[in-house]
């Protein structure tokens, strides 16, 4: 059975003390999870030894990072590899965001290798994709993300992509406050899904959880996780307030 996930992105916020302070707040609070439910904590690089220690015992809530090099060490100066990730205690990685495709050019072939150094590191990826607005409004956004999906991923064999997490993140949907209607992303998640069921099998895409992304709050949260093919959410400006993460956690654990 496929795990729901809600994985929060910090992005580039908070300093060391802020950042304890929201992982302190997050696990006053955190409700009771089943063992097909978890929660990713993605702060910046510089918290990762920090939180991972903040995280030590707990078996709900897991580290993750942001980001991770195409290579698997070198000459690449402020950059961090997947296996220093992996030595920082580090389970999932994010990698192909709207935002370092956009600023960083992240392109496909890079994401792909990506992708081949988290996992052969045994990183979990969070692989995200998603249209942005004139891409939705020409209607082409299946076309779209279909071709993301296939350049980023489909070089792998059917067990490496047990450890993939796909996250759906419409661009004009991220920071933006305008969320995708739950009729929008399910028929988004459906069609991921069809496309990873047309190249892995029904089983593998059966047991592939594909969250949601995009000004995701508590007020949006369980009626877009109640949708058959939303399998959870990446949050970005939600999870750096407590009780807001944590609405939405709840809305999680009470599909
Ligand atoms: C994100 O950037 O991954 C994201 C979903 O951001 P927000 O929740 O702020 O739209």
């Amino acid at each position: 059975m496929r795990k729901k996930i809600v994985a929060a992105n910090w992005k580039m916020n908070l300093d060391l003390t802020e950042g304890a302070e929201l992982v302190n707040d997050i696990f006053k609070g955190l409700p009771v999870l089943n063992e097909y439910q978890q929660v990713v904590i993605a702060p910046p690089y510089l918290h990762l030894t920090q939180t991972a220690a903040q995280l030590t015992g707990l078996i709900d809530v897991h580290l993750g990072a942001q980001n991770c090099h195409s290579e698997a060490s070198g000459a690449y100066t402020g950059e961090i590899s997947a296996s220093m990730l992996k030595s920082a205690e580090v389970k999932y990685v994010i990698i192909g965001h709207s935002e370092r495709r956009q600023y960083f050019k992240e392109d496909d072939a890079t994401l792909a290798k990506k992708v081949n150094q988290a996992l052969s590191n045994d990183l979990q990826v969070i692989f995200c994709c998603g249209e942005p607005l004139e891409i939705r409004d020409a209607n082409t956004q299946n076309t779209y993300v279909e071709k993301q999906i296939k350049a980023g991923l489909f070089h792998l064999s059917e067990q490496q992509m047990t450890d993939v997490i796909i996250a759906y993140e419409p661009i004009w949907a991220i920071g933006t406050g305008r969320t995708a209607s739950s009729a929008q992303a399910q028929d988004m998640h459906a069609h991921i899904r069809s496309v990873i069921s047309a190249q892995y099998g029904t089983d593998c895409a059966n047991d592939t959880s594909i969250l949601y992304g995009g000004s995701c709050k508590p007020s949006n949260a369980a009626e877009l996780f109640a949708c058959p093919d939303v399998d959870g959410g990446l949050i970005g400006g939600a999870s750096l307030k407590a009780n807001e993460f944590l609405g939405i956690i709840e809305a999680m654990a009470e599909v």
